[in-house]
């Protein structure tokens, strides 16, 4: 009598006191070897599967309760950061904060966020990703996403842009060709969109994405010089390989440079990025320079400049080099104003909420409520047990973006 257990998205490994799983090959948990062998029997691992000496169903069922409990320490492969896994059965509604999920800004471009965390260490980043001191990271499930995505892609009026932007590196996502592709075949897609530091394109990725349906990338190229583009990465930066990876986009899938210029940093970078740019071919302008501005949570690690500066820097390029650098308009962009997502409550509201889930800052968690969650912020918020209920003023509801206080 041998059980075997194994899961698609599960690869178990042998550790001397412990059988590790590998999820979706970038996140892990541990399961106790005398913990299984206590409840089920000896664990043997054989080719990513474990063996127990019992009966199949026996095994399943003692099993399943621990790979449960296993899920809530999971942890990040690459920063060893304990990482939360949002899928359908959690009850976890993917509305309601900036950092996981769909946010809708009321036009047709719906905002997907699969995960947080980043490869990179960008000293200007708006977010504060790669190393920090936030307590986790967030993945979504992949179908769930999909499924929500396309609830909201719904009751818009214009054809879709799903743009893949979260917190971090979205390549970094383990099933984002499958997320690509889902949410290509949403029947009123247009775009599929994605912003990305470029570090992870292959020829072999890119391939697949535009197969997937994949229109454009975003690419956040802050130099043509290796030494500047390392200093706006925090680390070495693949510039060589990624100027290949634009070149092999061509025809297969819109590029749009969309550098930060940070004062004192990549100032000197903009005409070289500007020339890099003009040999483009995109269906969209092909650079978006973007003005590095402060954010309460981002690393600001140089001053502002204001929009006026930042244009009067710029115009003098678009006159030498004959290409259109500012003044786009939405619909340059294809962006349009479009059907809101409802708001299930309002500013100014009390509502009795459930807190569900840990947010990544102090003072913060996160609770649900309505089928939205609400970011609850106020002196020891992240102290709260999970599934309590709390009672909160709702301080902000824009974008269907929540903030409650105690
Ligand atoms: S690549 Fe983007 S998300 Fe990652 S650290 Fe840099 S700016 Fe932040």
């Amino acid at each position: 009598m041998e059980a075997v257990i194994k899961f698609e998205e599960i690869t178990f490994q042998d550790h001397p006191d412990t059988v590790r799983g590998l999820f979706l090959g970038r996140y892990y948990f541990d399961l106790d070897k005398t913990l299984l062998q206590e409840k089920i029997g000896k664990p043997a691992v054989k080719a990513g599967k474990i063996h127990f000496p019992v009966d199949q169903n026996h095994a399943e069922k003692r099993f399943n309760p621990l790979l449960d409990k296993a899920f809530d320490n999971l942890f990040h492969i690459n920063y060893n950061k304990p990482t939360i896994y949002i899928h359908e059965n959690t009850g976890i509604p993917l509305i309601g904060t900036n950092e996981f999920g769909i946010v809708d800004r009321g036009s047709n471009i719906i905002e997907i966020k699969p995960l947080t965390g980043c490869n990179f260490q960008c000293p200007y980043c708006s977010v504060d990703e790669g190393k920090n001191n936030k307590t986790h990271d967030y993945v979504v499930e992949c179908e769930y996403l999909i499924q929500e995505a396309a609830k909201v892609a719904k009751i818009k009026k214009h054809p879709v842009e799903f743009h893949i932007g979260p917190q971090g590196e979205p390549m970094l996502y383990p099933k984002f060709v499958e997320l690509v592709r889902g949410l290509n075949n949403i029947p009123n897609t247009k775009h599929v969109t994605v912003v990305t530091n470029g570090s992870l394109l292959t020829e072999k990725l890119i391939d697949e994405l535009a197969a997937a349906g994949l229109t454009k990338i975003n690419l956040s190229l802050n130099a043509a010089s290796q030494e500047t583009a390392d200093a706006m990465s925090g680390k070495k930066y693949p510039l060589e390989h990624v100027k290949k990876m634009i070149q092999y986009c061509q025809g297969k899938i819109n590029v749009i440079l969309a550098p930060t210029i940070v004062p004192g940093w990549n100032d000197h970078e903009i005409e070289p990025l500007v020339q890099l740019g003009k040999g483009l071919k995109s269906e969209f302008p092909v650079m978006g320079l973007q003005n590095f501005l402060h954010y309460k949570k981002g690393r600001n690690v140089s001053h502002e400049r204001s929009f006026d500066e930042f244009f009067e820097m710029i115009k003098p390029l678009e006159k030498k080099h004959g290409m259109k650098l500012t003044g786009f308009t939405k619909e340059d962009y294809q962006i349009f104003d479009d059907t809101k997502l409802e708001k299930p409550f309002k500013k100014n509201d009390i509502v009795k909420a459930t807190i569900k889930l840990p947010a990544r800052y102090p003072n913060e968690t996160i609770a649900v409520y309505n089928d939205r969650c609400i970011t609850v912020v106020g002196k020891g918020a992240e102290k709260l047990p999970m599934n309590k209920t709390v009672k909160l003023k709702i301080i902000r509801d824009k974008h269907n973006i929540f903030k409650g206080a105690l």
